[in-house]
């Protein structure tokens, strides 16, 4: 939709995601425009600059949305502020550090008529929404989750993703478990889990998680920041028809081998039209359930104690 007066965003947290994918999203998207940037040691060319979000909000009134870009564990206090004072709020994966933030930021937002937006990046992924169709008329048998990165090469410098709430290696898993919350037609729930911590390191380096759905269907997922070589973002569904394979991060989709999507990510100009379609709307988009997953995981799951993690 492309509205009559563009939306004036700022991005708060000007760092890898901002600058590789929001950046670019804004400038293609019709009716938001990026007007300012809060971000301490960041800023960019041509772009009102503020040190904090703080300072944003005093200095630059005629903001009317903010993409909050920065780690979870400071993002739910620069939402709650924003809402306050009357902003629409984007909110990077994973919402929150906890899943109970969520609700009074839910609630400030309605009180307020703003919309607040709890992205998952990868539901938008192109072979996200017809695997979801796909499954909605097969029976599901099993799934297999396989989310295996090199954590030196997609969170360089990131010591926040190892600290409490940073979720180690849940920060990439919860991107699988935002898809299949999405695609799969019964809800699931978690029965057993072993998590690895280094023994430096106040979260996870690797996951395996056991869930099943309401009609018993087991689903296992294997998550590991210590994948050298290729990396590995897949999910195998074993349904009554076949072999239906979502790969890529989302990215691709094959039914038996035969490919059925393959396309470029295009997630993030997917995310800023459904923010200005819902900021247009006056609703919001809110679902806690892949970060509810993860607070499972640490409340029921085993602990492993593994070598330590040391990033240079
Ligand atoms: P990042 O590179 O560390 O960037 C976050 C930025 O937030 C930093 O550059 C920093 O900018 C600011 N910041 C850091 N600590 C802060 C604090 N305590 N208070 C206020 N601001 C702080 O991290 P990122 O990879 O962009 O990830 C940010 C969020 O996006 C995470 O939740 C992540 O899960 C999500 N995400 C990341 C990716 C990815 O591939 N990297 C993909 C999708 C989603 P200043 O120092 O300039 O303030």
């Amino acid at each position: 939709m492309i509205m009559d007066k563009e939306i004036s965003l700022a991005i708060v947290g000007l760092g890898k995601i901002a600058r590789d994918q929001h950046v670019p999203a804004i400038a293609a998207t019709p009716g938001i425009a990026l007007a300012a940037v809060a971000s301490r040691n960041a800023a960019l060319d041509g772009v009102a600059h503020f040190a904090t979000l703080e300072e944003l909000l005093a200095g630059a009134p005629e903001i009317e949305a903010v993409a909050l870009c920065t780690p979870p564990q400071v993002r739910r206090k620069q939402a709650a502020a924003a809402l306050a004072a009357g902003k629409h709020v984007l909110l990077e994966k994973p919402p929150g550090a906890t899943v109970a933030e969520l609700a009074p930021l839910i609630f400030a937002a309605n009180e307020g008529e703003r919309t607040l937006f709890a992205t998952w990046h990868s539901r938008f992924a192109p072979a996200v929404e017809p695997a979801r169709t796909f499954l909605a008329a097969r029976t599901v048998r099993s799934v297999t989750v396989e989310w295996k990165e090199d954590v030196r090469i997609w969170h360089p410098g990131q010591h926040w993703i190892w600290e409490p709430g940073g979720l180690g290696v849940f920060d990439p898993g919860i991107n699988a478990l935002s898809i299949l919350t999405h695609i799969l037609p019964r809800p699931f729930f978690l029965t057993s889990a072993e998590l690895a911590f280094p023994e430096n390191r106040a979260a996870p380096i690797a996951a395996d998680l056991v869930f099943e759905d309401t009609a018993g269907t087991p689903i296992n997922a294997a998550f590991d920041f210590r994948q050298t070589g290729p990396q590995t973002w897949d999910i195998r569904i074993d349904t009554d028809a076949g072999e239906l394979v979502l790969s890529s991060g989302g990215a691709r989709l094959a039914f038996d081998g035969r490919p059925l999507v393959e396309e470029k990510e295009a997630e993030y100009p997917a995310i800023y039209r459904r923010f200005v379609e819902l900021i247009a709307a006056g609703a919001s988009d809110v679902d806690a359930t892949p970060l509810q997953h993860v607070a499972d995981a640490f409340m029921l799951g085993q602990r492993r104690i593994v070598e330590p993690f040391v990033e240079a």
